[in-house]
């Protein structure tokens, strides 16, 4: 029978992997496994119907703590080298991430609907990077991310803060539309999201932004309220990843753009989360800049 990791024990355990990769190491090696350990099986399912602010949103099944460590086998999994690491042309690198994911069919998404895989858009260089949650049905249709009404929001907050959309780097946590844009199931944040984390590792960016929910969450490998995530930053370095010549980035929460379209009063605390990014970046806004 698989047994299941306890939820502190898991977060334990990926707090002390970074400690290390931190440390430059990176090679980890198994222990043989004693007499009735089975197959370690984490079962992160979660449920906290946490919405985003607020009583608006309907309570929905709660995204995945996305633990880097989700199955024990993937601990040493995600630390090997990839092939694009040594590639110096960010473009090239990310190119090489593309081909790895191919036509991908790693996780249910990839037979629920979806059109295409939304892989991600933007600056290869970007000093500033935004993660959603999944693409919708614009972003299935073109295979861009945040080109709905959504990404009208974003490109709109991007040029509040001074930037074009050219200028960064977008993606989102899962690279296939959930159908019916629901959110996305925790195994497939966590089947999808080390190619994310690849795509981060190889931009380097000097912020990354995390809209909404899901993507905190899975990025932080942590659980907790919107209100508990904002208003400060954490730093970050993608898990999973080798980057000897990277010390990681800044990482800020704010509010998916979807929800600011529904409740449109939360534009004003977005608005304060993008202006400490703009701090950071040293950014400054056009004078006639609108939330
Ligand atoms: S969501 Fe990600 S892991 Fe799942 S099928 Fe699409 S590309 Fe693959």
């Amino acid at each position: 029978m698989p047994r299941t990791l306890d939820a502190e024990l898991r977060r334990a355990l990926a707090e002390r992997i970074r400690f290390y990769n931190e440390l430059g190491i990176y090679d980890f090696y198994r222990r043989g496994v004693p007499a009735g350990a089975d197959t370690v099986v984490a079962d992160l399912e979660v449920q906290d119907n946490q919405p985003e602010s607020g009583d608006e949103m309907s309570p929905r099944k709660a995204t995945a703590v996305a633990m880097p460590v989700a199955v024990e086998e993937n601990i040493f999994e995600v630390i090997a080298p990839k092939p694009e690491q040594g590639v110096s042309d960010p473009a090239k690198a990310l190119k090489i991430i593309r081909e790895d994911l191919g036509d991908c069919t790693r996780c249910v998404l990839h037979r629920q609907g979806r059109k295409q895989i939304v892989f991600g858009v933007g600056n290869p260089k970007a000093e500033l990077m935004f993660v959603g949650e999944g693409p919708g049905a614009d972003e299935d249709q073109q295979g861009e991310p945040f080109v709905g009404r959504a990404g009208q929001l974003l490109n709109n907050m991007i040029k509040a803060m001074g930037i074009t959309r050219e200028q960064v780097y977008i993606a989102n946590i899962v690279k296939c539309r959930p159908p019916g844009n629901r959110t996305p199931e925790r195994e497939e944040c966590d089947t999808c999201s080390p190619f994310l984390m690849r795509q981060i590792a190889v931009i380097k960016p000097r912020v990354v932004v995390a809209l909404g929910a899901v993507a905190a969450k899975t990025l932080l490998a942590m659980n907790a309220s919107m209100m508990q995530l904002r208003g400060r930053f954490y730093d970050f370095r993608p898990a999973g990843v080798r980057s000897p010549d990277w010390d990681g980035c800044k990482l800020a929460v704010t509010y998916h753009p979807a929800f600011l379209l529904r409740d449109p009063r939360q534009k004003g605390e977005a608005w304060k989360d993008l202006q400490m990014v703009m701090r950071e970046l040293g950014l400054k806004a056009p004078e006639k800049a609108t939330q």
